[in-house]
């Protein structure tokens, strides 16, 4: 089986990135990608460990390189994954899980057909806006535009293979680690399948022959 990538994405506060925490935590089998951001870090997150954070220059010459699998502009920032984390995780043989936006999915899964796509939705409208607004890092303005691409992430629900409610997060993360392992053992996936098969048929078939002789 080779290793795959996994997309959780979410409204803005929808918990998808204590989910991927989480699971990083719990599963032996996952890498995370460490975005680029322009954005400026908040309270207690680190470089190279939350996101690399890029000046706008650095970004735009990091993308012209070519250095990005994807990248979007998400409410007046620059987000991207870079080619190296991925190519880099999948080679060691771990899934690689990153948690982005619905513009930067769609470019992944053009990049990586076999990318397993879940959209994480907040249980109510209420706990959606309570999420944003507990997190008190941003400007009113932000927070308008926040809700905006959260308007905007929502109606992309149906291009995603599956759909996880956060209403209690120790579900949330169990019900991901089922579809990882779901993933895992999925018909597309297993390697030397039809070997395997034809393997068993051929003894199935020697067994008819013997047995009507
Ligand atoms: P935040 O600034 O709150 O960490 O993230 C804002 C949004 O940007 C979230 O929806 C998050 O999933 C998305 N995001 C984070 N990293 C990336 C990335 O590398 N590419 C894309 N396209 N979106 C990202």
């Amino acid at each position: 089986m080779r290793a795959f990538p996994i997309i959780l994405s979410a409204p803005s506060g929808g918990g998808k990135t204590t989910i991927a925490r989480q699971l990083l935590r719990r599963r032996s089998d996952l890498g995370y990608s460490v975005s680029c951001t322009t954005r400026t870090p908040r309270q207690g997150e680190v470089n190279g460990t939350d996101y690399h954070f890029l000046t706008r220059e650095e970004f735009i010459r990091r993308r012209e390189a070519g250095d990005f699998a994807e990248c979007a502009e998400v409410h007046g920032n620059l987000y991207g994954t870079l080619r190296s984390e991925i190519s880099r995780i999948l080679k060691s043989g771990l899934h690689v899980i990153m948690d982005i936006d619905v513009q930067g999915a769609r470019q992944i899964r053009k990049a990586f057909p076999d990318t397993v796509t879940v959209f994480v939705l907040p249980p109510s409208g209420e706990v959606l806006l309570d999420r944003l607004r507990r997190r008190k890092t941003e400007s009113p303005e932000q927070l308008v535009a926040r809700l905006h691409s959260a308007l905007q992430e929502l109606r992309a629900v149906e291009e995603y293979e599956y759909v996880v409610i956060n209403d209690e997060l120790d579900r949330a993360v169990l019900s991901v680690s089922a579809i990882l392992d779901a993933e895992v053992v999925s018909r597309e996936r297993v390697s030397g399948l039809r070997n395997q098969v034809e393997m068993l048929i051929s003894r199935l078939e020697a067994e008819i022959d013997h047995q009507s002789s």
